[in-house]
């Protein structure tokens, strides 16, 4: 019996909010539905299967042409400027693997989407599993998932589970799936917003988490 981690990717691997990941967004609604400037949907800690039901919601179109819109325009963003690694982010999956530690991805991007931006920072080799945004809307779900998905791989049950993530979602799916949450204030929520949630590890980045952690 091991531990697994399950890991988030924006604003815990690499830098989340803003950048080409929104821009990305941005575009693609512009470009399919002739909607200019920032679009009114929270984004943060949620799936894209939540994000592009509520983007449909208001602006009609299918799931189908969203998706593939989404995956074109971050694909042209991305190779332009990928957003940033986040400190650490390498350093915390190599000792993890150095450690035996075993880990999976918990995000709320769409499989495709997830793999493209990890492509870009050469960190696809650390996941051969995950949960991703198309299971469900529910953030819960997809952790899940994740960890079920991470027991059939890598056929072992698991002493510990920590979530790893950013946001009061991901402590939240934590709790729902009665496993630990390791948090780094990197995203989009400050150390005192993500207190009130009650993560059992609160730290600035995945460097200081890793201090505390191994
Ligand atoms: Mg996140």
């Amino acid at each position: 019996m091991g531990t697994l981690f399950v890991v988030d990717i924006d604003g815990t691997l690499i830098k989340g909010s803003g950048g080409s990941s929104s821009l990305a967004l941005i575009d693609c609604v512009r470009g399919l539905y002739g909607v200019e400037g920032p679009i009114n949907v929270e984004t943060v800690g949620r799936t894209d299967k939540a994000i592009f039901a509520q983007i449909i919601d208001m602006y009609g179109g299918t799931l189908e042409e969203l998706e593939k819109a989404y995956l074109r325009a971050l694909e042209l963003y991305w190779s332009r400027t990928p957003n940033p690694l986040l400190p650490g982010a390498r350093e915390f999956l190599s000792k993890c693997q150095e450690l035996g530690h075993r880990l999976s991805l918990g995000t709320g991007n769409m499989e495709r989407a997830a793999r493209l931006k990890l492509e870009y920072h050469g960190l696809n080799c650390f996941f051969p599993v995950g949960g991703f945004g198309e299971v469900s809307e529910d953030r819960a779900e997809v952790i899940r998932w994740a960890i079920l998905e991470a027991k059939r791989h890598y056929e072992q049950d698991f002493a510990t589970i920590w979530v790893v993530g950013d946001a009061p979602l991901d402590i939240e799916a934590a709790k729902a799936n009665e496993v630990k949450a390791a948090i780094v204030s990197t995203g989009w929520y400050t150390r005192e917003q993500l207190l009130e949630y009650e993560p059992d590890l609160l730290c600035p980045d995945l460097h200081a988490l890793a201090e505390v952690l191994f």
